[in-house]
């Protein structure tokens, strides 16, 4: 099979045969799609009229084309059309990552564990457990000005000694002859992965975001179209919380901690004012178990250990302060869920309000055992 992705990264189509088929699967004399491979995903696009979702490569370095339905015969001849903008998506993230990879490694001693290409992200796992966002933003800085030099990108095939000679920053994984994938004289790397032709196609790299994971500092980036949208959400995102918030976006980090400041003390306020209504409540009554419904969280009677009573809240909750063989009984006859110790007991009521008070009162006025 010739693999024509490796020869001209951007031929978009080439006339193709089935040499080999198996149910969904086909086999190609030749293609110009990439097989799933170092963290690229594998091509999408038609074959005839056949729809490829994926392209991968078996054991033996054989590349098959999926297919949804059942694979076209052997010998069925037609023309392979690469879904473009998916392929060149990944294209770009992918030299991306070997462009920031390269950077971080020559300026920072900072090494590449793995890489995952995504929908709109790329990251990259380091060796290291600890980096701090100014070394990033310095990577991202020099990666962008490796972007407006706009360098050149190749890719070549040596023997394997001469591959080992170059004591290139990430170890060698084939045996015979290399694929290198060179970036101007910025890096060199063992590769066989599809790559743009220059930096410049990549438009725009962007630090993202970073996160722990095995110990190491995984750093997620965006690039080209996926960078340029990044940045317009973010500035609408500011646009709008400092209009929220009435404040300039150097001021909205501090409206914003004085706003969450206010509504804690307002919520405390809130709960000390229910547990003064929730004690009225109780007190108002003329003798018999209260059975209240209102308002208030049935939690904010909690303090409220001077006498029997249910109450109910419009939530859908309830707190019972009593026996636990009355609380028992309650359980049994009406239809609620919870327990608790200490002759205070809380849950959730499915019937309605009424209908358990109604039950609750019975069993509360007429209680045997108590
Ligand atoms: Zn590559």
């Amino acid at each position: 099979m010739t693999e024509l992705y490796y020869i001209d990264g951007y031929r978009k189509e080439c006339k193709a045969s089935v040499v080999r088929k198996d149910k969904s699967a086909f086999v190609l004399d030749r293609t110009v799609f990439y097989p799933e491979g170092g963290g690229q995903p594998g091509d999408r696009g038609m074959f005839s009229s056949f729809h490829i979702g994926d392209t991968v490569k078996d054991d033996d370095g054989t590349i098959w084309h999926v297919t949804d339905g059942e694979a076209p015969a052997v010998g069925t001849e037609g023309l392979l059309v690469l879904d473009w903008d998916h392929r060149y998506h990944y294209m770009k993230e992918h030299s991306a990552q070997h462009l920031v990879s390269a950077l971080m490694f020559s300026h920072e001693h900072i090494g590449t564990v793995a890489v995952h290409q995504g929908e709109d992200s790329f990251t990259i796992e380091t060796d290291v457990s600890e980096i701090g966002d100014d070394v990033l933003f310095r990577i991202e800085g020099l990666a962008n000005e490796a972007i407006r030099k706009n360098l050149r990108i190749w890719q070549d095939e040596v023997a394997h000694e001469e591959a080992e000679s170059l004591n290139m920053r990430r170890s060698i994984k084939v045996s015979g002859r290399v694929k290198l994938v060179h970036i101007a004289d910025t890096d060199v790397v063992a590769c066989g992965g599809v790559h743009a032709a220059s930096t410049g196609e990549l438009l725009e790299i962007a630090y993202a975001a970073k996160e722990r994971i095995r110990g190491h500092v995984r750093t997620i980036w965006k690039c080209a179209e996926d960078a340029v949208a990044w940045r317009h959400g973010n500035r609408r995102i500011i646009s709008a919380l400092s209009a929220l918030f009435s404040a300039e976006p150097d001021k909205l980090y501090a409206a914003a901690e004085r706003q969450i400041a206010e509504t804690a003390e307002l919520k405390r306020k809130a709960k000390h004012a229910e547990r003064i209504a929730a004690h009225a409540l109780l007190s108002a009554g003329n003798g018999d178990v209260p059975v209240i419904f209102s308002d208030i969280p049935a939690s904010s009677f909690e303090d409220e250990k001077e006498r029997m009573f249910l109450a109910l809240d419009s939530a859908g909750r309830f707190l019972f302060h009593g026996s636990a063989a009355l609380f028992e009984r309650l359980k049994t006859e009406c239809n609620i869920k919870g327990g608790g110790r200490n002759e205070l007991f809380m849950g959730s009521y499915k019937d309605n309000a009424e209908e358990f008070m109604r039950k609750a009162k019975e069993i509360l006025d007429g209680r045997e055992e108590a």
